[in-house]
C-alpha cells in the first residue's frame, strides 16, 4: 500500500492520519510531543467546531467525545453601547441577540482530543515518531514516502511555503489573543436552557468570546479576549503567572463587559496550564514546498491558510482541509503525487477556505454601515440572527448578504418587509 508521511499531530494531521489509516494506507505520523506531553501541556485553542466540521469526524467514527462535550446550540452577539464602560456599573448593550444553530457545535479541548487520537492511531498500528522535524529531516525522509504532508500548524516549517501576498491583506497581527479555561462560571440569564458561544464586541477595542468546552477535568467555560493591538485589551504579553492572567481577564470584563463579568465572579482556572496568550499575522501561503534536494511537500490547514481566530474557524477549516485532502488522495489511486496534483488538491480545499479567509479578514476591520445594520437587525428579526449564526458553519453564505451593501439592504428589506 502507498506510504504517506504526515508531519504534525493537530486537528488536520491526526484526522488525515486516522482517515488514511482506515483506508489501508501505511501512515507515519511525526509529532514534536508525546500524547502525555500534549495532555498535560498548555491549552492551544478554543477549538469551537460547527456541524459540518464535526460531521467529518463522525464520518471517520473518531467523534469519541461527542456524548460528553457540551452541545452549543446557539451563537449570540452582544455589542457594548459606545462609552457605556466609562460609566461606573454601566451595563448598556446596544445589541444583544442569540441565533439558533441548525446543528450543534462543540469544543473538545485539543489536549484531550489530540492526545486521544494519537493513542488511537498508534493502537491501530500506525507508525508514530516523536521528533520535532526540521526541513533537513524532511529532505532525508521524503524520498522514502509516496507523499509528504506538512500539517505542523503555524510553527517554523511554514518557512518552506511562500507567502501568497495577493491572498494575505495583513502583514501584522490584527489582534492580541488571551485565553483562560475556567470552572465556576454562573448560568447565563439570557438563555439558561441552552448553551451558546457568545461574541461580545467592544467597538474599536476588541472582542470577548465565551463558550463551554470539554477539558481534561470535565466541563469548563472558556474566556477568550481578542484585543486590538496597542489598546486596553492588549494587556497579556508580559504576564507569566496564570492567576495574574485570569485576574487581568476578569478586570477587563468588569470594565468593558459587566454583564459577562457578573457571571464570572466565582471562576477559577481549570488547571495551571489553562491559559494562553499570543498573536500572529493571518497568512495564506503557496501550498507546495520544495525541499533542498528537489522533493515536493504539500502544506495542510494552518500551514497554508492561517486565519485570525476571531471567527473561530481554524479547527473547522483544518477538519474540512483534512476531509478534502483525504478524498483527493484516495481518488488519485496509484498515480504519482506530483506538483500538479498537490496544487489541484489545495485548490479543492481553497473553494471553501477562501470564504473563511474573506469573512475573517473582513471581521478584523471596523464594520461598514450595512454590516452594522445586519448585526443590529438580528435583535429584531430572529431569522437574521439564525442565518448569521449558521454562517459560522458555512461561511460561503456571507457572499449572499454580508459584503455587498446592495445585497445586504435587499436581504434586510426582504425579511423586514
Ligand atoms: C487562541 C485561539 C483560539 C482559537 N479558537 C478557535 C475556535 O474556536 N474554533 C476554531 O475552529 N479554531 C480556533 N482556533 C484555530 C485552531 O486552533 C487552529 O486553526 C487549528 O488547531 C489548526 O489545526 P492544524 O492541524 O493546522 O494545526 P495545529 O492544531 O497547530 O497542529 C499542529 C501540530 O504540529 C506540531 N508541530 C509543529 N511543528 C512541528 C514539527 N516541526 N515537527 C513535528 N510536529 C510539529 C504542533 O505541536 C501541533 O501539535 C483558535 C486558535 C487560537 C490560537
Amino acid at each position: 500500500m502507498r506510504k504517506i508521511l504526515i508531519v504534525g499531530a493537530g486537528q488536520s494531521g491526526l484526522q488525515l492520519a486516522l482517515g488514511l489509516q482506515s483506508q489501508g494506507y501505511e501512515v507515519t505520523l511525526m509529532s514534536n510531543r508525546t500524547a502525555d506531553e500534549i495532555r498535560s501541556g498548555r491549552v492551544m485553542s478554543t477549538q469551537c467546531m460547527f456541524d459540518t466540521a464535526l460531521q467529518h469526524e463522525r464520518d471517520l467514527q473518531i467523534n469519541f467525545w461527542e456524548s460528553q462535550a457540551p452541545r452549543i446550540e446557539g451563537l449570540g452577539v452582544s455589542v457594548a453601547a459606545p462609552g457605556s464602560h466609562a460609566e461606573p456599573g454601566g451595563t448598556a448593550r446596544a445589541i444583544d441577540w442569540v441565533g439558533r444553530l441548525d446543528g450543534y457545535a462543540q469544543s473538545v479541548d485539543q489536549r484531550v482530543k489530540m492526545a486521544g487520537w494519537m493513542e488511537t492511531f498508534a493502537q491501530r498500528g500506525g507508525q508514530l515518531v516523536i521528533h520535532g522535524a526540521a526541513v533537513s529531516d524532511l529532505d532525508f525522509f521524503a524520498g522514502r514516502y509516496d507523499l509528504t504532508l506538512v500539517a505542523a500548524g503555524k510553527g517554523e516549517l511554514v518557512s518552506m511555503f511562500g507567502r501568497d501576498a495577493a491572498r494575505s491583506p495583513y502583514d501584522a497581527p490584527q489582534r492580541s489573543l488571551a485565553v483562560a479555561y475556567v470552572h465556576g462560571l454562573g448560568p447565563r440569564p439570557e438563555h439558561p436552557d441552552f448553551d451558546a458561544v457568545r461574541c461580545n464586541l467592544v467597538p474599536g477595542i476588541g472582542e470577548l468570546f465565551v463558550m463551554p468546552a470539554l477539558t481534561t477535568s470535565g466541563r469548563a467555560d472558556i474566556l477568550f479576549w481578542e484585543g486590538v493591538p496597542g489598546g486596553p485589551l492588549d494587556a497579556f504579553q508580559d504576564i507569566r503567572d496564570p492567576n495574574e492572567h485570569l485576574a487581568t481577564t476578569l478586570e477587563l470584563m468588569e470594565t468593558f463587559l459587566p454583564w459577562e463579568y457578573a457571571r464570572a465572579t466565582k471562576v477559577e482556572l481549570t488547571d495551571a496550564h489553562g491559559t494562553l496568550a499570543g498573536r500572529y499575522a493571518p497568512t495564506v501561503r503557496k501550498p507546495v514546498g520544495r525541499l533542498p534536494s528537489g522533493g515536493l511537500v504539500l502544506g495542510v490547514a494552518d500551514v497554508v491558510v492561517a486565519n485570525d481566530p476571531i471567527t473561530g474557524q481554524g479547527s473547522n477549516s483544518a477538519s474540512k482541509c483534512a476531509a478534502a485532502y483525504l478524498a483527493s488522495i484516495v481518488e488519485h489511486g496509484d498515480r504519482p503525487f506530483d506538483g500538479d496534483w498537490m496544487q489541484a488538491t489545495f485548490d479543492r480545499y481553497w473553494t471553501t477556505a477562501q470564504h473563511v479567509t474573506k469573512w475573517t479578514n473582513a471581521m478584523l476591520a471596523p464594520p461598514p454601515e450595512h454590516v452594522l445594520n445586519i448585526i443590529g437587525a438580528g435583535g429584531q428579526v430572529q431569522s437574521i440572527a439564525d442565518r448569521f449564526a449558521n454562517a459560522f458553519d458555512d461561511p460561503s453564505d456571507f457572499e449572499n448578504f454580508f459584503y455587498d451593501p446592495d445585497k445586504a439592504n435587499a436581504y434586510l428589506a426582504s425579511v423586514t418587509g
